[in-house]
């Protein structure tokens, strides 16, 4: 019987696609618009390869009478119609870990760019200025970090705060205290560790228990002169309300790589001057590429011939 046909639609690293090439035939579709896939390249797909770019809906879905798999390569499935594919019988996997490592250092390159006013010190300097005492910065040992959300990344995200001589307070209803303190953090409640983080960082998923986590009210109990990175999803940080509480001067920085709205346009929160953002660049990573393409083809190659 003939090869199954993989269209792969965003871009993916080549090399990591090569187990796919020995058995499959795979169409090269990064870039490619929705119409182009609709029309051409879904009718005779059996499986759809996808990152974050291309939404597949329940439109697309049903453009791909023969689609038997779809594959997301990284964690989040919120860009794939579950409720479709499901309805149709199709197979989703996603690659769980692969972006890990690459966001827990992202939260640093955040947070060490906030603390050393990285941003504004390089614009200063290269406009010519040498503004040694504007920019006096803060040092992260002795401070207190703590995570909302304990799962895969936070506990990446613990060790380094870690090494940087941080103490680390966890948030996380669903892990036993006792792996919590394993890994070296004091496992608290969301109210106490607001009241005592310099550092508040978000690692829970976004589900209808943690949209607006972090609302007016829990930025209003974070300590004065506190900082907040949000590397998890758009949604769980009421952005309204962090304006609010940077522009009031209660919060002394935000280092924010999701948004409520992707890409957010005009976001007031991009012109202040103590927020550094990033477009969602937490898992892009060369390495976490190649992982995720690898695992992808893995799992989408089980899946069509299980
Ligand atoms: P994970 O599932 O391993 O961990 C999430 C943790 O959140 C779990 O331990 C869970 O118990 C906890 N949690 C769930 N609901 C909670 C609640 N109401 N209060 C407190 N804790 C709660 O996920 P992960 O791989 O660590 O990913 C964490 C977040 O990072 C997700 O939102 C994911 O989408 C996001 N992410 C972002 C990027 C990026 O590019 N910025 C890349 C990968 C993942």
């Amino acid at each position: 019987n003939p090869r199954p046909r993989v269209v792969v639609a965003d871009p993916l690293p080549r090399d990591g696609l090569t187990l796919l090439e020995e058995h499959c035939h795979l169409i090269d579709a990064a870039g490619a618009n929705l119409e182009t896939l609709k029309r051409d390249l879904l009718p005779a797909a059996d499986a759809l390869i996808v990152r974050s770019r291309v939404k597949v809906t329940a439109d697309l879905i049903a453009a791909a009478p023969r689609l038997r798999v779809i594959g997301r390569a990284g964690v989040g499935v919120d860009n794939i119609d579950l409720e479709a594919a499901t309805e149709r019988g199709i197979v989703v996997v996603n690659v769980a870990d692969g972006n890990t490592v690459a966001v827990a250092e992202h939260v640093f390159a955040l947070l060490l760019a906030l603390v050393r006013r990285l941003v504004p010190a390089a614009a200063s300097l290269r406009q010519g200025r040498w503004e040694r005492n504007r920019f006096v910065g803060e040092e992260l040992r002795g401070k207190v970090m703590g995570l909302v959300g304990f799962g895969r990344i936070g506990q990446e995200v613990a060790q380094r705060a870690r090494a940087f001589g941080m103490v680390v307070l966890a948030y996380d209803p669903y892990v036993p205290e006792a792996r919590i303190r394993e890994l070296g953090a004091e496992p608290v409640s969301l109210d106490d560790l607001l009241a005592r983080a310099d550092v508040v960082s978000v690692h829970t998923p976004l589900t209808p228990a943690t949209r607006h986590l972090i609302d007016a009210e829990a930025l209003a109990r974070m300590r004065p002169g506190a900082y907040l990175i949000h590397t998890a999803r758009g949604g769980i940080v009421d952005e309204q309300a962090l304006y609010q509480a940077l522009t009031e001067g209660r919060l002394a920085g935000a280092g924010l790589d999701v948004f409520a709205t992707e890409p957010p346009g005009e976001s007031p929160l991009l012109e202040l001057p103590n927020v550094v953002a990033t477009p969602h660049l937490g898992g892009s990573t060369r390495e976490a590429q190649a992982y995720n393409a690898r695992a992808i083809a893995e799992q989408v190659l089980r899946a069509l011939q299980g």
